[in-house]
């Protein structure tokens, strides 16, 4: 048997890939190497990655500068324990975060994953208030539509039907929910924030939002005047306020973090994905010192999390490298540049029947369909363009890398609009 129906077979057997039933119903591309926008495939096409690994790829693959870090670092130690231990990757990075976030935010919890980096900011924000003795304040308020992750606490703050709440029922903590945000500032939807925040405040510990741009949620923008609203709230209330930006954070939305849209710091930041520039798995958590020191004064002065591959080295220098990389160059001008490219490059789509809205924000192009995707139909097409693509529900989007060239990026969009004329 060749190499590859061989793997593909074994893949089928063994492998549970993300979403998907066991066995998969839709057999994956077998991708044998990538670099700068380009995934090859082990039959020898190439397609165009327009989803940056899910967002995180922001230069590419095989990127010079972050392949060498990683190897010099390798040189010296791939891992150590951090309890107990310390190591200048790790120190860099931490203090580059508080550089580079929303100014109030001064410490920094790394862990391994985005959704570990939720669970740590829900046990900030409970543990914050159980200190101060309100050991009734156990839950979150969050609007629909949002996604924070996969496991059980991120699961539950995620959208109820999108996060199948309905399956979880009994097993997830109950969060508290109000509709999604409108596109447009309503001075109505934050007053009913108010009145829910008024009710329940022996129960709501914190506000969790993804700002600007809801992402696996649904692809949607809001207008930032929200931000700057929920701020005042959680102040008026003495809720904690988190913005998970492990989607947004590194430059996505056309500014840094999408927060620095309205210039509102929150008292814990989430970060992830685009963090390592898409080469290893890594998150961190951010807080203010109020945060910090409440918990540190309260009856277990611990916050007590620390996972095993906590502050990876690797991950922690190529996480530099990202930075520095992205910093010293114009990521600003790159993500404007693909911002008109996909604006350009998408309004086509917008003529398609059954494309509901096009919608463009920093490098996310969105086309929302009036019904869900076929999804295999779809990604096919978008193959067949040379492009990778992964709609899901009723979208089909991209999240190219910042250095997608602008024939790429027309590519790119040509594939997205075949996707929703055959969707
Ligand atoms: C992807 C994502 C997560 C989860 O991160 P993982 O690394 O997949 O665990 C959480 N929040 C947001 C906003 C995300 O986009």
């Amino acid at each position: 048997m060749p190499v590859d129906d061989e793997l593909t077979a074994l893949d089928r057997e063994h492998v549970w890939h993300p979403y998907a039933p066991m066995p998969a119903t839709q057999a994956p591309l077998l991708v044998s190497s990538a670099s700068g926008v380009r995934l090859r495939l082990s039959d020898g096409r190439e397609l165009v990655d327009g989803m940056s690994s899910w967002w995180a790829a922001i230069h590419g693959y095989a990127h010079p500068v972050l392949d060498e870090a990683v190897r010099e670092q390798l040189g010296r130690m791939s891992h150590v324990m951090f309890g107990g231990l310390t190591h200048e990757p790790a120190i860099r990075l931490a203090k580059t975060l508080v550089d580079i976030t929303p100014g109030p935010l001064r410490h920094v919890f790394l862990c391994d994953s985005g959704s570990v980096a939720v669970e740590v900011a829900v046990k900030m924000c409970l543990q914050y208030h159980r200190s101060l003795g309100r050991t009734g304040k156990t839950r979150m308020l969050t609007w629909r539509g949002g996604y924070h992750g996969d496991t059980f606490h991120p699961m539950s703050v995620t959208d109820p039907d999108g996060g199948m709440h309905s399956l979880w029922r009994g097993v997830l903590p109950e969060q508290v929910f109000v509709p999604e945000p409108p596109v447009e500032y309503d001075p109505r939807y934050v007053e009913r924030i108010d009145a829910t925040l008024r009710e329940r405040r022996d129960e709501i510990a914190g506000i969790i939002v993804e700002p600007v741009v809801q992402g696996a949620g649904g692809m949607r923008f809001h207008s930032p005047q929200y931000l700057t609203a929920l701020r005042e709230l959680a102040d008026e209330h003495d809720v904690l306020l988190v913005f998970d930006e492990i989607a947004t954070g590194f430059g996505r939305t056309g500014v840094l973090f999408a927060a620095d849209h309205a210039g509102v710091a929150p008292d814990v930041m989430c970060l992830g994905k685009a963090m390592t520039g898409g080469y290893l798995s890594m998150g961190a958590t951010l807080c203010v010192p109020r945060v910090a020191q409440g918990i540190s004064r309260g009856e277990t002065p611990v916050l007590a999390h620390g996972p095993t591959f906590m502050g990876n080295p690797l991950a922690s220098a190529v996480a530099n490298a990202s930075i520095s990389l992205l910093l010293s160059g114009d990521w600003a001008g790159a993500v404007k540049r693909v911002e008109e490219g996909l604006r350009a490059g998408l309004a086509p789509a917008s003529e398609v029947p059954g494309v509901r809205d096009v919608r463009v924000l920093g490098a996310i192009g969105v086309v929302q369909l009036d019904h869900d995707v076929d999804m295999a139909a779809a990604t096919r097409a978008a193959v067949e363009h040379g492009v990778w693509l992964r709609p899901f529900r009723d979208l089909i989007y991209t999240m190219p890398p910042y250095v997608t060239e602008d024939a790429d990026l027309e590519r790119i969009c040509a594939a997205v609009t075949a996707a929703a004329r055959v969707a």
